[in-house]
């Protein structure tokens, strides 16, 4: 598709309209081609804990007089039913964020609230590992947008930092209000020291299924579809999401999001008869 567009432009005939049917005609394949991934992605992700869990059950009857054996098959399928039952939910999160307009149930949303919520979510996880999580400067901010949305968005990035830590390291969130041009954002900065990311690496981590490591993901209960949720997430806010990131170092995740100002709060609780 590429060498067609790039011929088109060169060539002799010139013509803008030929060159505009090219690029659609491109535009419109890879998007095909990024479905039929997907959809590729999605029935390969799911038959692999269906397969184990047809298996295990065969295994579990071969074994009906071991009870040892047939507690630890159970205990295996007990792990790959929790791994569908996450995969199928993180579908339709991702189905959600991508086709419903988060601003229809926009309001104003405590940053606190959001933040004690993405930390109790990863309260047992952290507990295990021995992981501290401090959180910072979100007193009296508020967010502008979806909540069951924003929650998710962040509640993601701090599982991630969670996940992708080694025992006994911090897990800290940071909020602030930043001045920005088009209206004052509030800024949310996860960080962990953690397994970081190669640059070659960051460049994709937003895209649906991408692993750096699919075994060490799964290991944790990972779909792969957490970070592209963060970012329909934010993009449908009119926010950003960044990543910086040295390798066995850590990472920061940092959301910018329109801060819910006093004058629209009010507007929204009480509509202007104007
Ligand atoms: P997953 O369910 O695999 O965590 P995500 O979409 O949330 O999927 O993240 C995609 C990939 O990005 C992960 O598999 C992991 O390789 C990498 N990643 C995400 N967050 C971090 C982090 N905080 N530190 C290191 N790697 C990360």
């Amino acid at each position: 598709g590429e060498a067609l567009a790039v011929s088109a432009r060169v060539a002799p005939l010139g013509s803008r309209l030929v060159l505009l049917l090219v690029e659609d005609l491109t535009e419109a394949r890879r998007i095909e081609a990024v479905r039929r991934d997907f959809v590729a992605n999605v029935s390969h992700e799911l038959k692999t804990p269906v397969g184990a869990l047809s298996l295990l059950s065969e295994a579990v009857m071969d074994a009906s007089d071991d009870p040892e054996a047939v507690q630890r098959f159970a205990g295996r399928m007990q792990i790959e039913a929790t791994r569908l039952t996450n995969l199928v939910q993180e579908l339709i999160d991702l189905s959600r964020v991508q086709n419903d307009d988060p601003l229809e149930d926009a309001e104003p949303v405590r940053v606190d609230e959001l933040v004690a919520e993405a930390v109790d979510r990863c309260r047992h996880q952290a507990g295990t590992k021995q992981i501290t999580m401090a959180a910072g400067g979100t007193a009296d901010l508020h967010v502008w947008g979806n909540r069951g949305q924003l929650a998710a968005a962040l509640g993601n990035l701090v599982e991630n930092a969670v996940n992708y830590s080694p025992a006994r390291t911090r897990v800290g969130i940071a909020a602030r209000r930043i001045n920005a041009p088009g209206g004052d954002m509030i800024e949310l900065a996860v960080t962990d020291q953690g397994i970081g990311i190669s640059d070659k690496d960051k460049e994709r981590i937003f895209e649906r299924f991408y692993r750096v490591d699919p075994a060490r993901s799964r290991a944790t209960g990972g779909t792969g579809l957490g970070l592209a949720i963060v970012k329909h997430v934010v993009a449908s806010h009119g926010g950003e999401v960044t990543v910086w990131s040295a390798e066995g170092q850590g990472s920061t995740f940092t959301l910018r999001l329109p801060e819910a100002g006093v004058a629209r709060d009010r507007a929204s609780q009480h509509p202007d008869p104007d």
